[in-house]
């Protein structure tokens, strides 16, 4: 359901479906206006993003035009692909060919989690797999992650409803390794989008609609999908390893039983989390969190060196400085407190930031 608009409560409120510069398509009751920003929302530097809420005026049916007058605020934002107000998103892996990669769609799950966007898994080419073994990645998922799993298949339509069900009502960001069927699927679930997909030889095509413009598609109706670029860069070297725990959320139930409250559960003493790993927690589970914690390390590392390297300029100029009045010592007392504090923020804001613009989703993992 479209929000409200702020400052003009009878304007139609539509949504960017598709952004080129200044040129905007926006979809406002079933039909699609060409838009640009009125010159006093341009003037102040604001961007319409694919996925916004936006108000119209103007509206000509005729030509199919009209003109954006307010966003409308956003409730979450991607980078990459840079789209706003994703509802979910969903992590595409086959079973076999490629064979299923516990860590790849666990990284996905995590980078979802951190953004604060619900995630499923779409366990795809399911003719080419037993079924038990897809059964039981479906149960592990469902029943330890408290991630919802469909199983689809191109070759068998009637896999595909429990699919529409869950994008109908959605704007969802697809994720998953190439070669794992995203482009079949959305091609199955609407032929009219034709994007391209993997030759028999299994080179890999890029999608046609792969530009450096996000846009939504619409794979069914009110199904919207963020066509989304390949993403490389899945580790979690941008994350604070604080930021990281928390985004495992089965580790809440022991979490509260670890001597130290803010325990990472690495080699803390009397570490409640880390006691299960091989009984409820899986082990594999907890040996990712390990590898994942290793590269979060890095992040906190790279703020210390950075955070030093800046109180020691400022050393620099104390002494430099010597001779001055009381006066100038106080004020650079003072800009010593606010360097710390500026760094404390970029820390705090560096955990959050996955939650407040998003970040990268998605395929290329391998
Ligand atoms: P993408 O890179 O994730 O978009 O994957 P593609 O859609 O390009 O598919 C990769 C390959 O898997 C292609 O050769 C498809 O024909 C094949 N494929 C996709 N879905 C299925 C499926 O459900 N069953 C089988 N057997 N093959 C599939
Ligand atoms: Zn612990």
């Amino acid at each position: 359901m479209p929000p409200e608009s702020n400052h003009l409560p009878d304007a139609p409120v539509g949504r960017v479906i598709a952004s080129h510069s200044d040129r905007h398509t926006v979809e406002y009751d079933g039909r699609r206006y060409e838009c640009a920003l009125r010159g006093l929302l341009r003037k102040t530097g604001v961007e319409a993003l694919c996925g916004d809420w936006v108000a119209l005026d103007r509206l000509d049916d005729i030509n199919g035009a009209a003109r954006i007058v307010e966003i409308l605020p956003r409730r979450v934002e991607l980078a990459r692909p840079r789209v706003a107000n994703i509802d979910q998103v969903l992590i595409v892996h086959s079973v076999l060919d490629p064979a299923f990669n516990d860590e790849a769609v666990e990284r996905l799950l995590i980078r979802a989690a951190l953004c604060g966007i619900d995630a499923l898994l779409c366990l795809s080419k399911q003719d080419l797999a037993p079924r038990d073994a897809i059964d039981a990645i479906a149960h592990r998922y469902e029943d330890h992650l408290n991630t919802p799993a469909i199983k689809a298949s191109i070759r068998d339509p009637d896999t595909l409803t429990a699919l529409v069900e869950a994008l109908t009502g959605k704007v969802t960001a697809l994720a998953g390794p190439s070669g794992v069927g995203k482009s079949s699927l959305l091609n199955a679930l609407n032929p009219a989008l034709r994007l391209r997909v993997a030759d028999v030889s299994g080179k890999i095509g890029r999608g046609r609609h792969t530009t450096r413009h996000a846009a939504l598609l619409e794979v069914r109706p009110h199904a919207w999908v963020a066509d989304t670029p390949g993403f490389s860069n899945l580790k979690f070297t941008d994350t604070l390893p604080p930021a990281l725990e928390r985004a495992f959320h089965e580790f809440a139930a022991w979490r509260p039983d670890c001597a130290f409250a803010n325990c990472l559960h690495l080699d803390e003493i009397d570490c409640a989390v880390r006691a299960q790993s091989g009984g409820e927690l899986d082990r594999a589970r907890y040996e990712r969190y390990c590898v994942f914690q290793a590269e979060a390390r890095e992040c906190a590392e790279r703020l210390k060196r950075e955070s030093a390297k800046s109180e020691y300029g400022l050393k620099r100029l104390d002494a430099v400085g010597r001779g001055r009045t009381r006066e100038e010592f106080r004020l650079k007392g003072k800009n010593r407190e606010a360097s710390r504090r500026v760094h404390r923020q970029r820390a705090v804001r560096d955990s959050q930031t996955e939650t407040a613009h998003g970040e990268a989703f998605l395929e290329d993992v391998e």
